[in-house]
């Protein structure tokens, strides 16, 4: 669509409008790595770049109703993205139609972005701005994201070492003991965050370092695309002329023999010279059966550092820092039930925290424990399913050693009856069954047996904590 096709009648000057969409889809890619995947698919997914002169952007949405959310709530942001990214541009204007300058959907140049400097080399607070390293292809200067730093990253128990070694291997690159850092841990536990973070904190100590930053799909489809281009040789050069390598999730590589091969001496060729490699992936590397023993063994030849499951404790540390960051109030409550219901990956406890700010904000509504229920519903029947109830009275009859008949039995000895009462609480707790549907699952039993149940031992957690430990300890075999 060119430019006078639309609905605008502002003369548009002469543009490069190749130039101009890499442009634009830096600023989308940076507003959506600020506001986060959620907000960005809510508001902006529609949003296109209807005409640009040095005073004025003009933006627009496909409704009156998202034109006006986006003009109020992401206006000044865009602003200032936009600035960041051309110098100039003193007003958004965001207008209802379908105008489109550019193409929305800009494939590779999105998020195409190296690590960002500043004049003085400082980490830059605003939206960075990105430059290339001019030694650097950028086709290895992967994308970061400006929010996965150290400083956003909470650390707790089950992920303090990880971090101190990543903190560690940022302060000073290339020492022996540390080199590979190599981090491992389930889905959505910080890996990612942390290799960005230690990228962000090296290019802002030491502004002339060379950091590559890709998965190992990146570094297999690159391999690939060498060999068609026949420029394996350069490929080769491009990459062991950087000081730091990261290769994130390699577990792909498994079952890929001759891009496995190739990483091998790229990584021996770096560490023989002396740089920095940091690898992450879903299991140790004795457990990465499937890559090669050579190429095992030296990958465990550092630093090797797992990140856990989250804890209760670490999961209401991370939901208390993200809601002070989007300055929404969430009460404490609503912050446990989120921690206790989703327990498995931070990403989603992220999106659903993301996604009840959102929800604030449209209504202008406070937080409360109903309306997490009900704008989360969705989530939290996702997570329902992993545990039935059937589950938990097993878990707890064994625990307690007392037969699962004893969990519908109308026996009433303490022996039994408390077991029973610790099984109907953690179903209400760890699923979304109603208390007349669990009282029917413990030997068609009354709701109010179950809530009376639950109060029970609510109350015992607080007075007793060794019970207490008991209780949390069956909720975590039940949720891992
Ligand atoms: P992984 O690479 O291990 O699958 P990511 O690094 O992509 O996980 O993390 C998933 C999401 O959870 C990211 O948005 C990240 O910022 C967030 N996250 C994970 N751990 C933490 C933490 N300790 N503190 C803050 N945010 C975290
Ligand atoms: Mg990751």
């Amino acid at each position: 669509m060119s430019a006078s096709a639309g609905v605008l009648e502002r003369e548009t000057p002469v543009v490069r409008v190749e130039e101009l969409g890499a442009q634009w889809a830096r600023v989308r890619s940076r507003l959506q790595a600020e506001v986060g995947d959620v907000e960005y698919r809510a508001w902006l997914r529609q949003i296109t770049l209807a005409a640009v002169d040095a005073e004025e952007v003009t933006v627009c949405l496909p409704t009156r109703f998202l034109r006006d959310w986006v003009s109020t709530h992401y206006a000044d942001r865009l602003r200032a993205l936009w600035q960041a990214e051309t110098g100039d541009c003193r007003r958004i204007d965001v207008r209802v139609g379908a105008t489109m300058l550019v193409e929305p959907e800009l494939p590779a140049v999105e998020r195409q972005a190296a690590v960002p400097l500043s004049e003085d080399g400082a980490r830059p607070d605003g939206p960075a701005r990105i430059e290339m390293r001019p030694d650097l292809p950028p086709h290895l200067a992967a994308p970061l994201e400006q929010r996965f730093s150290f400083e956003t990253f909470v650390v707790g128990k089950p992920n303090e070492f990880a971090y101190a070694c990543a903190r560690r291997v940022a302060e000073m690159p290339a020492s022996p003991a540390f080199n590979p850092l190599f981090l491992y841990g389930g889905v959505g536990l910080g890996k990612t965050h942390l290799m960005h973070a230690i990228a962000w904190e090296l290019s802002g100590r030491a502004p002339r370092v060379s950091v590559a930053y890709m998965s190992a799909e990146k570094f297999m489809y690159l391999f690939i695309a060498a060999i068609r281009a026949q420029s394996t040789i350069e490929f080769k050069e491009q990459l062991r002329r950087v000081d730091v390598l990261m290769v994130d999730d390699l577990q792909f590589l498994i079952g890929k023999d001759n891009t496995q091969e190739e990483f091998f001496h790229t990584f021996n060729a770096l560490i023989d010279a002396g740089k920095q490699i940091v690898i992450s992936a879903d299991k140790s590397p004795s457990d990465l059966s499937g890559l090669e023993d050579r190429l095992r063994t030296r990958l465990g030849c550092g630093m090797v550092a797992d990140l856990h499951a989250t804890t209760f404790e670490l999961r209401i540390s991370i939901l208390e820092a993200k809601a002070a960051r989007a300055g929404v109030a969430v009460p404490p409550k609503v912050l446990e039930f989120l921690a206790h219901k989703i327990t498995s990956n931070v990403r989603e406890l992220e999106g659903a925290l993301n996604r009840l700010v959102a929800h604030a904000n449209l209504f202008g509504r406070t937080v409360t424990l109903e309306t997490a229920q009900e704008v989360l519903h969705d989530i939290l029947k996702a997570h329902d399913r992993r545990v039935t109830i059937e589950e938990i009275q097993k878990k707890v009859a064994e625990r307690w050693n007392v037969k699962m008949t004893d969990m519908f039995s109308a026996r009433r000895a303490r022996s039994v009856a408390r077991p029973r009462q610790v099984a109907m609480y953690l179903a209400k707790q760890l699923t979304s069954r109603s208390l007349p549907e669990i009282g029917r699952k413990f030997g068609n039993r009354d709701h109010t047996t179950v809530m009376h149940a639950v109060a029970r031992v609510d109350e015992l957690i607080k007075r007793d904590s060794a019970f207490a430990e008991d209780v949390e300890l069956l909720r975590r075999m039940l949720e891992g």
